[in-house]
């Protein structure tokens, strides 16, 4: 899908924490299945998991760069490390440079990345390096609207014109959408290939990457007045149909989502009621029905309960919703 959108800049893959929580083993190999050659870890050791699961073929990158220890692992599996300030560069060229690196530059996020001032030094000391890939992140990309991704985009094609004989990388996910003149050579998503596009705009142009649903273990029918859960949060208003499902925040479902959570069952809305438990959830069920019977399952993520509206419901972002899932099963299949 992203390969298509950027034309002739390559698609690479962010696979770091474990692919957004979804495996990075299925995900990467599927991935490399439809064609990707370039994944981004964030550090050594998923590296390390990655080249396992991929074979030698693909270029890895670890983001987080090289540490003094690590540098017989980057050599042994070709692994590329992201050199992030003079440090990283020193330490890189003191080990020889054994294999090939990227130069991150920061120009304006300031998190990860060499400081602006320090690219001219870069440039001299890495002159006999192999730097195939000099790149930089937005800070705002999700925010097309704001003034720091023009001024980010000045300051990297400032940056890119002194390294001509290195490929550039800009755009992560949300910058593929803000056009062509951020795609440079290689574009970098990650969210993107789970299902959400970083952007305030639904993402209904890219597929549904993941589906949670847990089973209705027990069920109960409430009278007015009477509570759901710890704490009595939720009090019943008239008469409802509850159902107890298998998920809770012990397996990655936010607790935060308590009152504003929902799953969907025969495609009706089943509201999460009261408190979320460690291991269970209580929904309201009414609306579903028959379809509401113990061993039926319950949608709380996927193609009717949208990435974005569990993560505004747990009033945090797609990124941390799907990191969070933990003792789930995690069940796999090929779409064409
Ligand atoms: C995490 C990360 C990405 C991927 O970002 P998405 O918003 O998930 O597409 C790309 N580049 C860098 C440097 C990152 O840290």
């Amino acid at each position: 899908m992203f390969q298509r959108r950027v034309g002739s800049s390559e698609a690479a893959a962010v696979i770091k924490a474990d692919a957004y929580g979804l495996g990075a083993r299925r995900v990467a190999l599927a991935l490399a299945d439809e064609g990707v050659r370039t994944f981004f870890v964030a550090t050594l050791g998923e590296a390390i998991a990655a080249r396992e699961a991929l074979g030698d073929a693909h270029a890895i990158y670890v983001l987080n760069g090289p540490e003094e220890a690590d540098i017989g692992h980057f050599t042994a599996r070709r692994l590329f490390p992201v050199l992030n300030d003079p440090r990283q560069i020193a330490l890189w060229i003191a080990a020889g440079a054994p294999v090939a690196a990227a130069l991150h530059v920061d120009t304006g996020m300031n998190r990860l990345g060499l400081a602006l001032a320090d690219v001219a030094a870069a440039r001299t000391a890495l002159a006999t390096v192999d730097v195939p890939l000099v790149m930089s992140h937005l800070a705002c990309s999700g925010t097309p609207d704001h003034a720091l991704n023009a001024l980010q985009a000045a300051r990297f094609a400032d940056v890119a014109a002194l390294f001509p004989g290195a490929r550039k990388s800009l755009a992560a996910t949300a910058g593929i959408f803000l056009g062509r003149a951020f795609h440079y050579d290689l574009v970098r998503p990650g969210i993107g290939l789970y299902g959400d596009n970083d952007l305030p705009a639904p993402a209904d142009d890219l597929r549904v990457a993941a589906t949670l649903e847990a089973p209705i273990l027990q069920m109960r029918t409430l009278a007015a007045g009477e509570t759901v859960g710890y704490g009595a949060t939720f009090t019943a208003q008239s008469p409802i149909t509850t159902a107890t499902i298998a998920l809770g925040y012990a397996d990655g479902y936010l607790r935060s989502a308590a009152g504003r959570g929902y799953g969907v069952l025969a495609g009706e809305l089943c509201p999460v009621l009261g408190r979320i438990s460690m291991d269970l959830i209580t929904l309201d069920v009414t609306a579903a029905g028959d379809a509401a019977r113990p061993g039926a399952c319950v949608e709380m993520l996927g193609p009717n309960v949208p990435l974005k509206q569990l993560a505004a419901a747990a009033g945090t972002n797609s990124y941390e919703v799907l990191t969070s899932l933990g003792r789930v099963t995690r069940r796999y299949r090929s779409v064409p």
